[in-house]
């Protein structure tokens, strides 16, 4: 008997990625956030549907319909064939969600994996916030460590932190790594940005880094916003001192693409900018600072 239960409200499923970890990713994005940050480059992946039906008449290729689902309950039904991918039904949802979501078993997300396990070292499971979908990632990630022709996959999660230590034990037997976004130094600042203080941060980071579980930190510096560059001397203090010293601190240049409302107006960060500070913190000792690739291209 299949023992495996769990479900996910899946976002989208991008079968190679090479930024979201180690080589070559297959990234699933769950559906759902805890935090509502300003400068969210997803913002659909925040809310979750409540199939109220008000992005039906805006889509310009009747791809959406309301179906009886469950308990003949309304649900809204999304013909990915019809979809043009024009995303305006994203833009009019009121609950920063997508019509487009859909439910996966662990089963259906292994076969998915599995027609793409030759061409990929791993998988990060992202969001949204993944951790809010912990139960179907545990049996994800067992299935996948327990499976003879899946085992050479590396597990990752990418999180906000949020999660607390209990659900953090749970998993971090199943996965290789983690990679947490710290959103900003100060409490206040933390909480401007995203909604939610950094206590859990703090204490996901260092659990992770205790059980050599942290892959990569990543700090998001946004000119004027972030606090990172004003607390250089304590932020270098802390990264210096975490229990694993392998870990990559990632350094991420705040640009406009995908973001919405007030986070447009705030000033990107350039590549005079991040490198700078990036030297700053490798003069204060801190090891492994990584800058973005994309924004080196540039
Ligand atoms: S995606 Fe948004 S607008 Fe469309 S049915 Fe769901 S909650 Fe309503
Ligand atoms: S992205 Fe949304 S609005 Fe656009 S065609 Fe697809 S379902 Fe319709």
């Amino acid at each position: 008997m299949n023992s495996r239960l769990a479900t996910a409200t899946v976002s989208k499923i991008l079968p190679f990625s090479c930024v979201d970890g180690p080589g070559n990713r297959l990234v699933i994005f769950l559906q759902g956030c805890n935090f509502n940050c300003k400068n969210c480059h997803n913002p659909h992946t925040i809310g979750l549907c409540d199939h109220c039906g008000d992005c039906i008449e805006h889509c310009p290729a009747n791809a959406l319909s309301m179906v009886a689902g469950a308990k003949d309950k309304n649900q809204i039904r999304w013909n990915a064939d019809a979809c043009t991918h024009c995303d305006t039904c994203l833009a009019v949802c009121p609950n920063q969600s997508s019509p487009k979501t859909q439910q996966y078993t662990v089963d259906d997300m292994l076969a998915v994996i599995r027609k793409n396990s030759l061409f990929i070292t791993g998988i990060t499971v992202t969001g949204g916030e993944a951790t809010l979908q912990l139960n179907f990632i545990i049996e994800l990630f067992q299935a996948i460590k327990s499976n003879s022709d899946l085992q050479h996959l590396s597990c990752m999660i990418d999180s906000n932190g949020s999660l607390s230590e209990t659900g953090w034990k749970k998993v971090i037997p199943y996965i290789d790594g983690a990679m947490i976004d710290l959103k900003a130094w100060q409490e206040d600042t933390h909480r401007w940005i995203t909604g939610r203080d950094n206590h859990r941060v703090f204490q996901s980071i260092h659990l992770l880094s205790h059980h050599n579980k942290l892959h990569e930190l990543r700090l998001l510096v946004i000119p004027t916003i972030t606090d990172f560059e004003s607390e250089i001397a304590a932020l270098a203090d802390y990264l210096v001192m975490l229990p694993d010293e392998n870990t990559r601190i990632r350094l991420n240049a705040f640009q406009h693409h995908g973001v919405t409302g007030e986070a447009l107006s705030w000033p990107t960060c350039s590549k005079e900018e991040i490198t700078a500070f990036a030297e700053q913190l490798t003069q204060l000792s801190v090891r492994n600072v990584v800058l973005p690739a994309i924004i080196l291209e540039s």
